[in-house]
């Protein structure tokens, strides 16, 4: 179990650079959908290069960098797909990369799927520590959402507005004996810290009905109940139980701080969605960028208080 320095160090009176990573590190997981070993690898990226994905099992493999516009299929997860190359399941990834403030890194996996590791992003959070972070010289740069752009899909519906910070809600709705009616509503207030304590291992969750029918198509190979809760017609199969009482949405805000991380920077503002998935988020990036008087580019000096706390550099330590 990886615990956390506690720190409430706000990034006042320092200015908010950019971010990579110290040193270059790998990981081996499953791929949800093939079931075999993927090897994954973070690698530090000079400023202004973004989230960059790159296959290492494909010779001379183009870069493929992590744009809204190049999700293009949303079935059960979000997958980027750059001439003919694609790289699948990245939402958890970002997520991390999100929480952590990670401006610049490339990421090389060994297959089309980011491996699942245990189904949230918790994984990937104790990884980029474990590779630390150094700071680079260059402004932070975030989307500040200055028009509120809302989306919709049959009931469904996501919306972002002008904040001053970053904070998402989400509302889910099953009507499903394992899902507590007094827990299908979450809201996180961004800052590193909650990220981790209140939303990194929320896991992703299937029904196993819908398992057995994706197995059949050869999808879902590598799913378990050690990478997903599962859940039947009636209860939880997990032994071990949930994680939180409103794991499930909070696992929902989860994908959708990934997702919404394909805008390009780390967003200001205040997201708010009720039954959306990956369709529906990146519509939503989309939207916004469709029209540059929905948002504004932003940094902070050294004179501006940043309206997110990430931890400072020195704090995000791993103990024990
Ligand atoms: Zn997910």
């Amino acid at each position: 179990m990886v615990h956390y320095v506690n720190c409430n160090k706000i990034c006042e009176k320092t200015a908010m650079n950019q971010r990579t990573i110290k040193t270059a590190i790998a990981v081996t997981g499953t791929g949800l959908h093939s079931g075999q070993p993927v090897d994954l690898e973070f690698h530090p990226q000079p400023v202004d290069t973004g989230i960059v994905f790159e296959r290492s099992d494909i010779v001379g493999s183009e870069p493929i960098p992590a744009s809204a516009f190049l999700v293009q299929d949303t079935m059960m997860s979000s997958n980027l797909v750059f001439g003919g190359t694609r790289v699948g399941t990245v939402e958890h990834l970002l997520s991390a990369i999100a929480g952590l403030g990670v401006d610049n890194l490339l990421v090389r996996v060994s297959a089309s799927e980011i491996p699942i590791m245990d189904g949230s992003a918790a994984p990937f959070v104790a990884l980029l520590l474990d590779a630390g972070f150094c700071e680079q010289e260059a402004a932070k740069k975030f989307i500040k959402i200055i028009r509120p752009v809302r989306v919709k899909l049959e009931d469904k519906w996501a919306e972002l507005r002008p904040y001053e910070g970053y904070e998402l809600n989400f509302e889910i709705d099953f009507d499903h004996p394992a899902f507590d009616k007094n827990f299908q509503h979450a809201q996180l207030q961004f800052s590193t810290q909650n990220f981790i304590e209140q939303l990194s291992t929320a896991r992703t969750f299937g029904f196993l009905r819908d398992i057995e029918a994706l197995r059949q198509n050869n999808l879902a190979l590598g799913g378990s109940m050690e990478n997903a809760i599962v859940i039947d017609d009636a209860n939880i199969l997990n032994a071990e139980g949930l994680r939180f009482n409103d794991e499930f949405v909070r696992h929902k805000i989860l994908d959708a701080l990934g997702d919404l991380h394909l805008i390009g920077y780390p967003i200001l503002g205040r997201f708010n969605a009720y039954k959306s998935g990956h369709a529906l988020n990146n519509l939503l990036v989309r939207e916004i960028l469709s029209d540059e008087d929905n948002f504004e580019i932003v940094t902070f000096d050294d004179n501006v208080t940043c309206p997110i706390e990430y931890l400072p550099l020195s704090d995000l330590v791993i103990e024990g």
